[in-house]
């Protein structure tokens, strides 16, 4: 563990890895990764890497699980033994347990759940790498999973935190501002600005925690921002790898489904005029070069099926 830091911020209100104050971490977003996910998400956030992988809604096991009237959610969040700098046991803790109930509840209300009664949609994390803030990370990924496992959503959920070093407000700890900082508090919220996630470690005042959740919630709207370019890009993507890959036939539907009364797509117009570039063959040459098939196939002699025919050749024959 690193030793802790004498100021966190400097004379130029900079912090140790020279972001400001009220500045996110870079994110990296990568869509529909996985092959056998329904929807899957990699995501990096500074420096923790999650992956998200979401499956449903699907059959409930153990069955006694299930709700008559809604689909239930499962959220499991595990950090992978290398991901921290001592090796963290592998299994569930009393840590993961709880970050997967609260970041569960931070979805639950979101999902359209009545939809898919007595049904499962359950949503994996693995922490890959973790240097702070990974419920929040982890969250922002999940989010992009379910959108991309076509799970009906009011809408996304955002999540970062806001804390406190050097008596000062920040946005997004990272490691050594979450160990050694006076407070941290991770929230989450969704795209019409209602808070799902709220917790905190440490001390504020009242003061500081009213203007600490306005940081934490622009902090959410620039993820989301960045949450909706992701999604938007990939079906950008998958749509024009769906008309590369599609035959011609389906190309022309797609592209027609989208035609409405008033601006109807009009068929492509074909023309006879096709300019003789020297390759051109014409319908008499086609002809030649097809084999006559009858030639090859002779009728077979059963008189009770006359229908049945043999391709046998009298070269082929064994007498
Ligand atoms: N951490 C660790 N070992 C553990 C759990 C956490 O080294 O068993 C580190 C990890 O980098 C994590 C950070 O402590 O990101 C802060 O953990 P916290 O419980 O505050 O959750 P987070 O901020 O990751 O949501």
């Amino acid at each position: 563990m690193n030793e802790k830091p004498e100021k966190f911020i400097d004379e130029n209100g900079l912090r140790l890895d020279g972001r400001k104050i009220d500045q996110i971490r870079d994110i990296k977003i990568e869509i529909g990764i996985l092959n056998r996910a329904d929807g899957s998400c990699y995501l990096e956030f500074g420096n923790n890497k999650i992956m998200a992988a979401v499956y449903g809604p699907r059959e409930v096991h153990p069955r006694h699980q299930q709700k008559a009237t809604k689909a239930i959610v499962r959220y499991k969040y595990n950090m992978a033994s290398f991901s921290v700098e001592d090796r963290k046991r592998p299994g569930p803790d009393r840590r993961s347990i709880e970050v997967s109930k609260v970041s569960r509840e931070a979805f639950e209300k979101e999902i359209f759940t009545e939809l898919y009664p007595k049904s499962a949609i359950d949503i994996f994390i693995e922490i890959l790498q973790a240097d702070a803030g990974t419920r929040t990370a982890a969250i922002n990924a999940a989010s992009l999973a379910l959108a991309d496992a076509g799970i009906p959503m009011r809408g996304l959920i955002s999540s970062c935190a806001v804390g406190k070093v050097d008596d000062t407000l920040i946005l997004d700890l990272n490691k050594d501002e979450d160990n050694y900082g006076q407070a941290d508090m991770p929230i989450a919220m969704s795209t019409d600005g209602k808070i799902t996630l709220l917790q905190m470690d440490g001390h504020l005042t009242q003061e500081e925690f009213k203007k600490g959740l306005e940081m934490a919630q622009q902090g959410c709207r620039e993820i989301y921002e960045l949450q909706r370019k992701a999604l938007i890009d990939h079906y950008n993507n998958t749509q024009k790898e769906i008309i590369q890959d599609a035959p011609v036939e389906s190309v022309k539907d797609i592209s027609t489904e989208s035609a409405t009364e008033e601006d109807p797509i009009e068929d492509p117009v074909i023309s006879d005029d096709v300019p003789d570039n020297g390759n051109t063959v014409n319908d008499d040459e086609i002809k030649e070069d097809i084999p006559d098939e009858k030639e090859e196939v002779i009728l077979d002699e059963d008189e009770d099926n006359p229908a049945i025919v043999s391709d046998e050749t009298e070269d082929d024959t064994l007498e």
